[in-house]
C-alpha cells in the first residue's frame, strides 16, 4: 500500500511591536533574553503593568501596529483581509496565563486564505503571549541547592502573537521545512519579526497524518532541523503502524531532540474545551479604516521577486542568488555596489559585465564578510562604500591589479576609508606590466634555473608555469601573469 504524507502547519511569530499587544508595557523582542544588552532586559516581571498581568478592572487596548502587521504579511501571503474582525476570549488555566484566559480570535481573524509555496493557507489571527515558566530554580545555591519551586516571568505575557494555519496540502518533511524557511525569510522581508527560532520569535507544529487520515500533532519544535527530523519520524511511526494493522491514536506528541523520536504527550480526550466567546471589551472593528490599499502599496519587494529579478539582472547562480536573498543587507549592498561598476559593455547582461558582477559577489560575499565577522558589524556600518568595492573589482577586471594585492587594499580601505586607486599610487601596488622591468626577471630567472628551461624545451609545459612562479616571487606577486607567460615563451622559443 503506497502512503500519501498530509502534513499542515500552525505557526506562532512574536511580533516586533514597541508595546505589547493590549497594554503599554514595552514589548521586549528578546524574550529569552540571551543576548540582552542591559541588566534590566534580564530582569524578570520588568515589563508588565496591571493590564499584562491581568489585574482586575484593567481595560485591553488593541496594539494598532500589531494589527496592521498581521494584514501586511496577509497582503504579502495573497490572503483577503476581513473586512470585519473581532478578538475572543479562549478560556484555560495555566500559571502563565494570569488572566485565566486569553484574548484569541476565534470565528473572525484578521485574515482568510493566502498561499506561500504552493501550500494553501488556511487564516492567520492575533492573541497574546503567555508569561514563562521557570522550572529550575534561578538562584539555587541561595535557595539552598533545592529544587522547591517554579517561577514565573511575566516580560512575554500580552506580547502580539500572530498564528498561521495551513491547510494540510504539505506532501513532505522536506517540504515543511521549506516552506518554514520561506516564511521566516518574508517576516524578515516585512520587518515585522526577527523571526529568529533560536529566540522563540518563530514557533512551529506540524499535523502529520498518511493519505489524510488521524492526524498527530508534533510540538517541542525548536529548530528547522528539529521540523524535518520530526515529520520524518513521525511519517515513518504511522506507516509501520498501518503496516502490521494497527490504528493511529490522534494525539499530542512531543519531539526529543536528543533522543531522535517522539514521544506521546496527551491524546484526543484530554484535549481542551476552550469556550470561546466574543471579548466584552474590544467591539468588532472594520479593517478599512487601515487603508488596506496604502498598505498593499507599500509593502517591500518581497524575496521571490528578488530571487527572479536577481537572477534576471545580475550574472549569478542560483545559489550565489540565494546567498543574496536570504540576508537582505548583503543583498542591497550588492545592488549599490553593482550600480557603481565602470560600463564594460553597451549590453548590461553581457558575458563582460555578468563576469565583473560575479567577480564583486565573490569579493563581496567572502573578503568583505569575513572582515565584517572579525568586527562584528554589517556591511553598511565599515568604512568600504559600495563604490569603493566596485572600483576594486574595476582595478581588478582592468589587469590594474591582481587577488593578493586587492586583498591587501580592501583591507586597507577597510581600516581607513581610503579609495582603491588612491591606496594603490600610495603603497605602489600596481601589477608590473612594464616589459622593461619583467624582461630583466626573465632573464634572471632564466639564467638561475637551467634545468627547467631544459625541460620546457623537451616540451614539459609544465616548467613554463614553474618559471612564471619563480618570477612572481621576485615580484613579490605583483607581475602580470599574462605579460609573464609572453615574455617567457618568447625568449625561450
Ligand atoms: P484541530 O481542531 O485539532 O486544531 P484543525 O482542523 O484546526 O485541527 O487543524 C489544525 C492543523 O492541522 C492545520 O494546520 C491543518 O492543516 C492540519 N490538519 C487538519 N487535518 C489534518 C490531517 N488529517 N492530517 C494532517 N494535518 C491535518
Ligand atoms: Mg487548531
Amino acid at each position: 500500500m503506497s502512503y500519501e504524507p498530509t502534513i499542515g502547519l500552525e505557526v506562532h511569530v512574536e511580533l516586533k511591536t514597541r508595546t505589547k499587544m493590549f497594554c503599554d508595557s514595552p514589548n521586549n523582542p528578546d524574550p529569552l533574553r540571551r543576548n540582552a544588552s542591559e541588566a534590566s532586559e534580564r530582569e524578570p516581571n520588568k515589563n508588565v503593568c496591571p493590564v499584562c498581568l491581568g489585574h482586575p478592572g484593567t481595560l485591553p487596548v488593541p496594539n494598532k501596529d500589531a494589527i496592521i502587521a498581521v494584514i501586511r504579511v496577509g497582503l504579502a501571503l495573497g490572503g483577503t483581509i476581513n473586512p470585519v474582525t473581532k478578538f475572543d476570549r479562549k478560556n484555560y488555566f495555566y500559571p502563565d496565563l494570569p488572566k485565566g484566559y486569553q484574548i484569541s480570535q476565534y470565528d473572525k481573524p484578521i485574515v482568510v486564505g493566502g498561499n506561500l509555496r504552493g501550500v494553501r493557507l488556511r487564516r492567520i489571527h492575533l492573541e497574546e503571549d503567555t508569561g514563562r515558566l521557570l522550572h529550575e530554580t534561578p538562584n539555587l545555591k541561595a535557595r539552598g541547592g533545592k529544587h522547591d519551586a517554579s517561577f514565573v516571568d511575566f516580560n512575554r505575557a500580552g506580547v502580539p502573537l500572530m498564528e498561521l494555519v495551513t491547510e494540510p496540502d504539505i506532501r513532505s518533511a522536506d517540504e515543511a521545512v521549506l516552506f518554514a524557511k520561506e516564511l521566516q525569510l518574508i517576516l524578515q522581508y516585512l520587518g515585522v519579526s526577527d523571526a529568529d527560532m533560536e529566540k522563540g520569535h518563530l514557533r512551529l507544529e506540524a499535523n502529520a497524518s498518511l493519505n489524510m487520515g488521524t492526524k498527530v500533532e508534533l510540538k517541542n519544535i525548536n529548530s528547522f532541523k528539529a521540523l524535518g527530523a520530526a515529520i520524518a519520524y513521525e511519517l515513518k511511526r504511522q506507516e509501520e503502524l498501518l503496516e502490521r494493522g494497527e490504528k493511529i491514536v490522534q494525539e499530542t506528541r512531543g519531539w526529543n531532540d536528543a533522543e531522535g523520536k517522539t514521544v506521546s504527550q496527551r491524546s484526543k480526550e484530554e484535549a481542551h474545551d476552550y469556550r470561546y466567546f466574543p471579548e466584552p471589551d474590544i467591539p468588532p472593528f472594520e479593517t478599512s479604516v487601515l487603508g488596506l490599499e496604502d498598505l498593499k502599496h507599500s509593502l517591500p519587494e518581497l524575496p521571490e521577486a528578488k530571487r527572479e529579478r536577481f537572477m534576471r539582472e545580475f550574472g549569478l547562480s542560483p545559489s550565489q542568488t540565494e546567498v543574496l536573498i536570504v540576508n537582505p543587507s548583503i543583498a542591497n549592498y550588492f545592488e549599490a555596489a553593482v550600480s557603481e561598476l565602470a560600463t564594460r559593455d553597451d549590453s548590461a547582461t553581457s558575458a563582460v559585465e555578468y563576469k565583473t558582477q560575479e567577480l564583486l559577489f565573490n569579493y563581496l560575499t567572502t573578503d568583505l564578510q569575513g572582515l565584517v565577522k572579525e568586527k562584528r558589524l554589517t556591511v553598511f556600518e565599515t568604512k568600504v562604500t559600495p563604490e569603493h568595492l566596485a572600483h576594486l573589482v574595476d582595478l581588478i577586471a582592468d589587469g590594474k591589479i591582481m587577488s593578493r594585492q586587492a586583498k591587501e587594499i580592501l583591507r586597507k580601505i577597510f581600516e581607513t576609508g581610503a579609495d582603491p586607486e588612491e591606496i594603490l599610487e600610495e603603497e605602489g601596488l600596481h601589477t608590473i606590466s612594464e616589459s622593461g622591468e619583467l624582461e630583466n626577471v626573465v632573464r634572471e630567472v632564466i639564467e638561475e634555473n637551467p634545468a627547467a628551461v631544459a625541460d620546457y624545451r623537451k616540451g614539459k609545459a609544465a616548467s613554463l608555469q614553474f618559471l612564471i612562479g619563480k618570477a612572481m616571487g621576485k615580484l613579490k606577486g605583483r607581475g602580470n601573469p599574462a605579460a609573464l607567460q609572453k615574455l617567457f615563451a618568447e625568449s625561450l622559443k
